[in-house]
């Protein structure tokens, strides 16, 4: 494949945008080449500018439920857009959609829309932090919560000790607070509560991790959280922005009988418009600005034309739960077909599936957290991406990555990224 307008479109983009684009993981940087530039979107195809089409398995990262330009979804939001972009007042659709997810979700009594995911969980953070009077958190090595200071502590070698800033320009004063302990590690947890004796905030996860590769939690973990957070009077904040309306319509929730008592959505909840969410009881969210005195506020919160977008969306997914069994099985045969794949030339791969979420690594033991993730090979992955993308199998551009199928996705689809699997493998070997 030629890639000579998005090289240049990289080039004109890198003098204008730091590293050319709007978000890091954007850039290539884990892998060869240089980003294609995306023209357009249709069904599970993406199209870049140079004319090269690819079966998309990124899904803008997850919202794309529906693939690109869904004709419901195009349709409600061109008639949104015809009405106003936004009206900085309320309108009935913010209602209309909360009182969906309110319907779907045990958890949550109350919801507050907001523009993005990070924003959601910063804002369950703030709310979780008011309501207990505490200021620690507790988060897992791995887990991605958006790049909001308190959130954005890496993985210290030391468990249960007070994090440390990931990024320069995070105050080590703001990350002191931020517990970190090993996903799927119970004695890990336990240490934390221990050190703090007790004065823990909440505890927040990704109930199936999607952002170190994709890395489900064990169901007993899940429940050891829920004893401990009942215990110490801690709030347990499920992260489904990327599990919800993914895994399945409830996201984690689901899948597994824990409940959490604080829940953040984003991605498949806008449908490719930036919208993100946090939920939880009446009681827990009557603390919120204007009820309470915990604060929160956003210009363009719930933006009309974002909450449309939405709502058909999860009005299709509540309308068709059994799309969730038709994801599973072509996500399942996807990665399986990596799996042989690989086998075929003595590579060996691990893989997982959860509903319409896909992972694999070159690994050749089980992942269950952040460490087991690091050890896949990163540079066979490298040359995967590569030799998948010129085969047009647009896959996400690192290791550490979740993978997505969308509605439009049909089974020959998936045969041709099997297939091109096959060449790309028996060509790296024989390299
Ligand atoms: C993507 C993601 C976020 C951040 O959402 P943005 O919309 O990118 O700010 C937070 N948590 C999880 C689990 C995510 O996958």
């Amino acid at each position: 494949m030629a890639y000579t307008q998005s090289t240049k479109a990289f080039e004109e983009a890198y003098a204008v945008i730091p590293g050319g684009v709007d978000s890091p993981v954007r850039a290539f940087s884990g892998v060869e080449g240089t980003p294609p530039f995306i023209s357009h979107g249709e069904g599970a195809y993406l199209f870049d500018i140079d004319g090269n089409r690819y079966i998309d398995f990124v899904q803008s990262w997850g919202p794309l439920i529906f693939g690109h330009c869904d004709a419901q979804i195009e349709a409600s939001v061109i008639e949104a857009v015809k009405r106003g972009l936004s009206f900085g007042a309320p309108t009935t659709v913010e209602t209309e959609l909360a009182s969906e997810i309110v319907e779907m979700f045990e958890s949550i009594d109350k919801v507050r829309f907001v523009s993005s995911g990070t924003e959601a969980v910063m804002s369950a953070i703030r709310l979780a932090r008011g309501v207990t009077g505490r200021d620690n958190i507790l988060k897992f090595t791995g887990c991605y919560h958006g790049h909001s200071d308190s959130l954005l502590v890496q993985a210290g070698s030391g468990l249960a000790t007070f994090g440390t800033p990931s990024s320069p320009g995070v105050p080590a004063d703001l990350t002191k607070h931020t517990l970190l302990a090993t996903y799927n590690d119970m004695a890990s947890v336990e240490k934390c509560f221990a050190d703090a004796k007790g004065d823990i905030a909440c505890v927040i996860i990704e109930p199936i991790a999607g952002n170190m590769g994709l890395v489900p939690a064990d169901e007993n973990f899940l429940e050891g959280l829920r004893a401990l957070c009942d215990t110490y009077g801690a709030l347990l904040i499920f992260d489904e922005v990327m599990s919800g309306f993914r895994a399945s319509l409830i996201g984690a929730q689901g899948i597994s009988a824990v409940k959490p008592d604080m829940v953040t959505l984003g991605k498949v909840i806008g449908a490719g418009m930036p919208v993100g969410a946090f939920g939880a009881s009446a009681e827990i969210m009557s603390h919120l600005s204007p009820e309470g005195p915990v604060y929160q506020a956003g210009t363009l919160s719930g933006n009309p034309v974002a909450m449309v977008a939405g709502l058909t969306s999860l009005r299709k997914l509540k309308s068709n739960p059994a799309v969730y069994v038709d994801f599973a099985t072509k996500a399942k045969k996807l990665v399986e077909g990596f799996k042989k794949a690989a086998e075929a030339v003595n590579v060996p791969m691990v893989t997982e599936v959860r509903g319409s979420m896909f992972g694999f690594f070159f690994s050749d033991k089980p992942v269950k957290n952040f460490a087991d993730a690091c050890d896949n090979d990163t540079q066979m992955f490298a040359k995967f991406h590569k030799g998948m993308l010129d085969r047009g199998i647009y896959l996400a551009c690192s290791s550490y990555e979740t993978g997505f199928i969308c509605t439009a996705m049909t089974d020959e689809m998936i045969d041709v990224a099997i297939k091109a699997a096959h060449e790309t493998m028996a060509e790296i070997i024989a390299s």
